[in-house]
């Protein structure tokens, strides 16, 4: 179960995008990308990058893989899984993603990154339908309960994402009875969920499939 451990914020600059990795600080003026906007490394600062058609492919795959904190084999299986999957395979991949436990404890406000959602469900914090579920690639089903174990309710850091909640958008595909920290997939995501980083799914699927 590896995961990139290294800079985050740079990861923003590579991509020329903001990503939404580091939570809260994400929307402050703290933010890395706001002050520093050119890509990492010693030539960053004075790089005219032109990409190539495979280059700006390349790109984008990689943008949402970081999005998702996903490393490419397991990306590469959720991209066969949804080229198999009847629909636009597209977005068939981001559904997909979004509905990954870590995510959704992300979605409904109970982590401020999807970092820190899996962490949550790494360390047995989550609930699924009432029991303990520990993978964070775990895929949510339409009817699921999701929930923070009653011990680990009274966790600042986990109060405090829920305060911030708001600010990180809604997801009509959940509900959240916030009372009981409980969330419903009440169905399954569709493409204009993923709105806060902007992502064109048709460059992903022109990549692997060259
Ligand atoms: Fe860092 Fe800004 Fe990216 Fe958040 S959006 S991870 S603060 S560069």
């Amino acid at each position: 179960m590896a995961r990139y451990i290294g800079p985050v914020c740079k990861l923003c600059r590579r991509e020329q995008a903001k990503l939404f990795l580091k939570g809260d600080r994400c929307y402050t003026d703290k933010c890395s990308y706001e002050r520093r906007n050119h890509p990492p490394g010693q030539h960053g600062p004075n790089s005219r990058i032109k990409f190539s058609e495979y280059g700006l492919r390349l790109r984008e795959k990689q943008k949402v893989r970081r999005v998702y904190g996903v490393l490419e084999r397991q990306f590469r299986k959720y991209f066969a899984e949804a080229d198999r999957t009847k629909g636009v395979t597209g977005e068939n991949l981001l559904s997909l993603l979004e509905r990954r436990l870590d995510g959704v404890i992300y979605r409904l406000g109970f982590a401020s990154t999807r970092a820190e959602g899996r962490q949550l469900v790494l360390h047995c914090h989550v609930l699924v339908n009432g029991k303990r579920v520990n993978v964070p690639s775990y895929m949510v089903k339409v009817g699921d309960k999701v929930s923070i174990r009653e011990k680990s309710r009274e966790i600042p850091r986990i109060k405090e994402s829920v305060t911030g909640a708001e600010r990180r958008g809604q997801s009509t595909w959940l509900e959240l009875d916030k009372a009981s920290f409980t969330g419903t997939v009440k169905s399954l995501p569709v493409r204009e969920e993923n709105n806060a980083v902007a992502i064109k799914e048709q460059l992903i699927v022109e990549f692997y499939s060259r």
